[in-house]
C-alpha cells in the first residue's frame, strides 16, 4: 500500500463526490487507493446525487449510523461493485457551499500580519482579538475544488512608493493554509448554537487555501475588511473528513487570557491536532500546526451565531491562516518575508492527524496552479 493510501484506512472514511468516464457525479468514500460508491454499497439513494448536502442535512444520528454501516461493509476489504482506482476518477466539489465565513484564529498569524500591515501600532493584535474570534464573510461562489486553476486576480492597488491607485494584476499573490469546517445542520434565525453543541452541527473538515492578493487587500481592507483581495478563489480538498474520524485528534486549545465571555467558554475547549503541509513547486516549505490555534471550532461557530444569525446545510467556516512560531510553520508566504507566487507556480496543501487505534489519517490535497491575469478583459 502506498504511503498516501495508508492515510485512508478504515479509521478515516471521508466523503467526496466523484465521476468516472463522464458519468454523473455521485457520493463516494475512499479506502486506500480506491473510491467506493456509497449508493451502491449501502443501497441508499441519498448518495446517488452530486453533492453531500442531502446526507449532511439528515443530522448527527444518521451520520453516525452511516459511518458504522460503511465501516462494517468495508471491514473485510473492497466490495465487488462500485469500486474505482482513485487515479481513474474525477473528484468534484463535495458539497454545495451555502455561505462562507473566514476567521482569523491563529494568534501567531494575527500578530505577524498586524506587524506587517500596521507597523506603527504598539500592539500587533487589535483590542477585540482576544475577546472574540474575529472574521469576515466571503463569497461562497468562489470556493473551488482542488486542481482548479487560479487566475491571477486584477484589482486596485497602490504603486510602489505611493501615489494614486491603478487597476492591474496583483504582484503580491499569496496563500493562506487553513482548515475549513462544513456544517451539516444549521440553526434557525434567532436561535444561536451554544458552544457545547458544535458536534450536533459540524459534519466534517476540509483543507482550505484562501488565496490572497496582498496588494489589493492592503489598499481595500480599511475599514470594512478583506473583499476582492480574497474573493477570486479559495481552494478546498475534495474529501470531507467527518468530525467522528477526528476524535483521537482532539487536543486542548492554548490557554485563553482574558477568560472569554460565558457564551464562548467550554469546560474543556478542544482543538484538533492536525499538522498541515505546504508544498510550493514541489518543495515542502512549511508545516503549520493547527493545534496551536487560539480559538476553537466550537467557539467560532458559537460566535458566528450569537447574534441570532441563521446557518444552513453546506455552510463553510474556515479557521484563518494556521501559523506556528517557526518560519517553517507559517501558513502564508508574506510571513516568510520573501517571494510571492509567480504565474505557473503550484501550491499543494496536505495534512495528517491522529486517527483511532494509533492510525494516522489524511485529508487529500488542496492544490492549485496560478495562471496569468486576463488583463485585456479588464482594460476595455
Ligand atoms: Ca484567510
Amino acid at each position: 500500500m502506498s504511503a498516501e493510501a495508508s492515510l485512508f484506512g478504515l479509521t478515516n472514511l471521508p466523503y467526496g463526490v466523484y465521476s468516472v468516464g463522464g458519468s454523473a457525479p455521485r457520493v463516494a468514500t475512499r479506502l486506500g487507493d480506491h473510491v467506493v460508491d456509497l449508493a451502491t454499497l449501502l443501497d441508499d439513494d441519498v448518495f446517488a446525487g452530486s453533492s453531500l448536502n442531502p446526507f449532511m442535512a439528515q443530522g448527527p444520528d444518521r451520520w453516525a449510523a452511516v459511518r458504522a454501516a460503511v465501516t462494517a461493509a468495508l471491514a473485510d476489504g473492497l466490495p465487488a461493485e462500485g469500486v474505482h482506482p482513485v487515479a481513474d476518477v474525477t473528484l468534484h466539489l463535495p458539497f454545495e457551499v451555502a455561505d462562507y465565513t473566514d476567521f482569523y484564529a491563529s494568534e501567531q498569524h494575527a500578530s505577524n500580519l498586524g506587524r506587517l500591515f500596521r507597523p506603527d501600532s504598539p500592539d500587533p493584535l487589535m483590542p477585540n482579538w482576544k475577546h472574540m474570534p474575529v472574521s469576515y464573510t466571503g463569497r461562497a461562489s468562489s470556493v473551488v475544488v482542488s486542481g482548479t486553476e487560479v487566475v491571477r486576480p486584477c484589482g486596485q492597488r497602490l504603486p510602489a512608493g505611493g501615489g494614486s491607485p491603478e487597476l492591474g494584476p496583483s504582484a503580491r499573490l499569496d496563500i493562506e493554509a487553513e482548515v475549513g469546517f462544513v456544517l451539516g445542520v444549521g440553526n434557525d434565525a434567532g436561535t444561536p448554537i451554544p458552544v457545547t453543541q458544535a458536534e450536533q452541527h459540524v459534519f466534517g473538515v476540509v483543507l482550505f487555501n484562501d488565496w490572497s492578493a496582498r496588494d489589493i487587500q492592503a489598499w481595500e481592507y480599511v475599514p470594512l475588511g478583506p473583499h476582492l483581495g480574497k474573493s477570486f478563489a479559495s481552494t478546498i480538498s475534495p474529501w470531507v473528513v467527518p468530525l467522528a474520524a477526528l476524535a483521537a485528534a482532539r487536543t486542548a486549545t492554548p490557554e485563553q487570557r482574558p477568560t472569554p465571555l460565558p457564551y464562548l467558554a467550554l469546560p474543556e475547549p478542544w482543538g484538533l491536532d492536525i499538522t498541515l503541509e505546504v508544498e510550493w513547486n514541489g518543495e515542502v516549505v512549511s508545516r503549520p500546526p493547527y493545534a496551536s490555534m487560539y480559538w476553537s471550532p466550537a467557539q467560532m461557530l458559537a460566535h458566528l451565531t450569537v447574534n441570532g444569525a441563521s446557518t444552513r446545510t453546506g455552510d463553510l467556516f474556515a479557521s484563518g491562516t494556521v501559523s506556528g512560531p517557526g518560519r517553517d510553520q507559517v501558513g502564508s508566504l508574506i510571513e516568510r518575508g520573501g517571494d510571492f507566487l509567480a504565474d505557473g507556480d503550484e501550491v499543494v496543501l496536505r495534512a495528517t492527524a491522529p486517527g483511532a487505534n494509533g492510525t494516522t489519517i489524511g485529508f487529500g490535497e488542496a492544490a492549485g496552479r496560478i495562471t496569468p491575469a486576463r488583463t485585456r478583459e479588464h482594460q476595455r
